[in-house]
C-alpha cells in the first residue's frame, strides 16, 4: 500500500507550505548568478525587518551551529557568562561555552519552571559577565522565558544578551531593539516552516563592536567577519551557500510579511490556546506552567499508564507523527510542535490521532473531546 509521509506534527521540523516546497524545488542557480544574488538580499532584507536587526547572516548550518557562532564572536574563553536554562536546550549553551574555554555559569530550575528574574538579577549583579544567554522557548519542557525582562536586567548589568529563538523566531515576538536582544540565533525548520539546512544569526551594532574589541577568533566558518562582507554583497564568495534553501527561505519571509508579523503571532496564540483546550477536553496536561506555556508546542504529560512507545507507534499508525520527550522526562511526556505554515486543521487532525491512540493503548477516552473542545476554543478566538 503506499501511504503518505505522515503529518509532522513535531517541533521542528514543521510541514512545509506548498510555495516553500515549489521554491526548494527550482533548478539550481550558481551562487554568484545576479538572480540569485537578488533574492538572497531580499531574504536578509526581510529577516531584518522581522527580527529588527543592524546585521544578518544566513549561512549552511543548523541552530545549533548558529549558538556556537553567536558565542564564539562576543566572549573570549577565560572570560564568564551566564545560562539561564530551562531545560534540554538552554544545557546547550553551557556545553558549548565549554568547549569554548569560556567560564559558564547555569542557573537551572524543574522541567516545566521559569528561573526567577530576582535569581537572575542576583547572579548578573555579583558576577562579572560577558554575555547571558536564554532560550526564547526551552523545545525540551515547552517553557516560554521571560525575554524582554531578562534582556533589561542583562543591560542593567552591562552584559550582551544571545537569544536563542529556534523554537520561537516567526512564531513569538523577538524585536531585537525594543527587547534589548543583542545577539539572536535561531534556524529554519520550524516556524519558519522550511526544510532544515540554515542557521541565521541577527545582531547589533553593541555585539559587532564586541567582536572588533576580540580582534581574531578561534574558528573559520563561524567567524562573522568572514560572512558580513557576503551579506552586503552576496555575489562575493566565502563558503558556497546552500542556494535552494536561500530561495525557500525566501519564499518564507515573504509569505511572513504577507500575513503580517502581529497576525502571524496572533495565529500562533490562538492555535495553541485551541491545542490546549482539545488536551485539557482529554484531561491532559502540559509540563510547563500554566504563565510559561509556549505559542509553539506542547509537552504533554501522559495519563497514568500509557506507554510512550506503544501510543507513539499508534500515533505513526495514524499519520501522525509526534516526538517524546527527552532527559528527566523521557517516558512521562511526548512532544507536540504547532508552529509555522499551519492552521486549526491540523491540529483537528492531531487531536483526533491522540484521541485513537490513547483508545488503541488502552486509555479511557470519550471520542471527539478533544477535538470538539478545541473546535469550541478556535471559534471563541
Ligand atoms: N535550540 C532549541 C530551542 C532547539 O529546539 C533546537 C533544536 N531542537 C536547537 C537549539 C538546536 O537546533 P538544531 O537541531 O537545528 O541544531
Amino acid at each position: 500500500m503506499i501511504k503518505q509521509a505522515p503529518l509532522v506534527m513535531i517541533p521542528g521540523p514543521t510541514p512545509v507550505a506548498e510555495p516553500i516546497r515549489q521554491a526548494m524545488a527550482v533548478q539550481t542557480y550558481g551562487h554568484t548568478y545576479g538572480g540569485f544574488v537578488e533574492i538572497y538580499k531580499e531574504c536578509l532584507a526581510g529577516l531584518k525587518t522581522i527580527f529588527q536587526a543592524d546585521h544578518m547572516i544566513v549561512a549552511g548550518g543548523a541552530g545549533t551551529l548558529s549558538m556556537e557562532m553567536g558565542l564564539i564572536n562576543t566572549v573570549r574563553a577565560g572570560e564568564a557568562i551566564l545560562v539561564v536554562s530551562h531545560g534540554v536546550f538552554g544545557d546547550r549553551f553551557t556545553a558549548i561555552a565549554k568547549a569554548l574555554g569560556i567560564t559558564v555559569d547555569t542557573l537551572t530550575c524543574p522541567p516545566g519552571e521559569r528561573v526567577a528574574l530576582s535569581e537572575i538579577e542576583a547572579k548578573l549583579s555579583a558576577g562579572n559577565y560577558k554575555a547571558i544567554t536564554l532560550t526564547h522557548v526551552d523545545t525540551s519542557s515547552g517553557v516560554m522565558a521571560q525575554v524582554k525582562e531578562v534582556g533589561q536586567l542583562a543591560h542593567k548589568y552591562n552584559a550582551l544578551f544571545i537569544l536563542d529563538g529556534v523554537c520561537a523566531s516567526a512564531a513569538s515576538p523577538e524585536p531585537m531593539k525594543d527587547y534589548g536582544i543583542d545577539v539572536l540565533v535561531t534556524t529554519c525548520q520550524k516556524a519558519f516552516g522550511t526544510p532544515p539546512g540554515l542557521l541565521m544569526v541577527a545582531f547589533n551594532d553593541r555585539a559587532l563592536a564586541r567582536r572588533e574589541e576580540l580582534g581574531t577568533v578561534p574558528s573559520y566558518y563561524s567567524d562573522w567577519k568572514n560572512w558580513l562582507p557576503i551579506m552586503e554583497n552576496p555575489s562575493l564568495y566565502f563558503a558556497t551557500p546552500p542556494v535552494n534553501h536561500i530561495v525557500a527561505l525566501n519564499e518564507s519571509v515573504k509569505m511572513i510579511l504577507a500575513e503580517g508579523l502581529d497576525a502571524r503571532y496572533a495565529r500562533h496564540e490562538r492555535i495553541a490556546r485551541s491545542f490546549r483546550a482539545g488536551l485539557a477536553g482529554l484531561g491532559m496536561s502540559c509540563v510547563a506552567t500554566e504563565a510559561a506555556l509556549a505559542p509553539t508546542l506542547s509537552v504533554i504529560y501522559y495519563p497514568e499508564g500509557v506507554d510512550d512507545v506503544a501510543f507513539r507507534a499508534k500515533m505513526e499508525e495514524y499519520d501522525v507523527f509526534v516526538v517524546g520527550a527527552l532527559a528527566s522526562l523521557k517516558g512521562k511526556a511526548f512532544r507536540v510542535g504547532h508552529m509555522g505554515n499551519i492552521c486549526i486543521n491540523e491540529l483537528v487532525m492531531t487531536l483526533y490521532a491522540i484521541e485513537r491512540s490513547l483508545a488503541a493503548v488502552g486509555a479511557q477516552v470519550v471520542p471527539g473531546a478533544g477535538v470538539g473542545a478545541a473546535w469550541a476554543q478556535w471559534h471563541k478566538g
